[in-house]
């Protein structure tokens, strides 16, 4: 079994100590210790420093759940929104103003359960935003029952017996519903997950991170030492323009690969509202 080694974590302790992030750092971090979501908190605070990306124009928008505490983490503007209803949000203050830059970040049973309806129609109308989903297999905030994620079997406060119900894997969804950048990391590896939300912010239309994000508290079944024993980097030969191919490596279970799946450059959502907009100015000059 490949284990977290002492080196790598004072490693890790040490780079946090460099950061050069702490002006984007805001309340200090609620969460338990060793959680998942610390790797792609401090992915956010990279990603905007080193996209010069000002606070005034920098959104987080996030449902309900540990990660529904996001927006109170980080610099800039938030809002901790409704349970499962991030995306709506989002979309709303996005049309309002398409210079921000605008993020939403939730769990699996914030953006797969109750906000499962949502998902669909970000990814499909391509609007201009970055969806992290900080997957845990599990309701942490309340306590440990099963998700729309958790593996048939798990045994939870909710699924005495064990779980009956199959899991959803947020990758082949997101690549199913037409999202335009599709990647999938693993908070283990910090800097790849801080290159993906970059990348993901960069890119000019729905871009989806799917986090494989341990719940130390709760969830003692998909631990990080479970994750890295499964995943590994996507085959170098894959062609991230090739959407079939992407689900077809996003299916797996084992090995779980990590990596950018698919990434197109199509008009956006955003783009198409302009053009409304356009239309309406024109016809009101007339
Ligand atoms: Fe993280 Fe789980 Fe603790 Fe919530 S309960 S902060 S998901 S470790
Ligand atoms: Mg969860």
């Amino acid at each position: 079994m490949k284990s977290l080694s002492k080196r790598s974590v004072i490693e890790g302790l040490k780079k946090a100590k460099e950061s050069k992030t702490k002006g984007w750092r805001d309340t200090l971090p609620t969460w338990c210790p060793g959680c998942g979501h610390f790797t792609a908190l401090h992915g956010l605070y990279e990603s905007a420093e080193k996209l010069a990306i000002p606070a005034k124009d920098f959104v987080v928008v996030s449902g309900i759940g540990c990660s529904g505490r996001f927006p109170f983490f980080i610099k800039g503007f938030g809002f901790h929104s409704l349970h499962g209803r991030a995306i709506p949000v989002a979309t709303g203050i996005k049309i309002a103003n398409p210079a921000l830059t605008v993020v939403v970040v939730g769990g699996d049973g914030d953006g797969l359960g109750i906000g499962g309806g949502h998902f669909p129609h970000g990814a499909r109308n391509n609007l201009n935003i970055t969806y992290i989903l900080l997957d845990n297999g599990i309701y942490g905030l309340t306590k440990g029952q099963i998700s729309p994620t958790s593996p048939m079997g798990m045994v939870s406060g909710t699924s005495p017996y064990g779980n009956i119900a199959r899991p959803i894997n947020p990758t082949t969804l997101a690549l199913a519903y037409g999202a335009t950048f599709v990647a999938r990391v693993f908070s283990r590896n910090r800097d790849q997950v801080s290159q993906t939300i970059e990348q993901a912010i960069q890119h000019n239309g729905f871009s989806f991170v799917h986090d494989l994000s341990p719940c130390v508290e709760f969830n003692k079944l998909i631990t990080y030492n479970s994750w890295q024993d499964k995943v590994t980097d996507i085959p170098g030969d894959h062609n991230s323009s090739d959407r079939s191919g992407a689900l077809s490596l996003a299916e797996s279970n084992d090995p779980i690969y990590l990596g950018l799946f698919y990434k197109e450059e199509i008009a956006t959502f955003d783009d198409h509202v302009a053009e409304v907009r356009k239309k309406l100015t024109d016809k009101a000059v007339k």
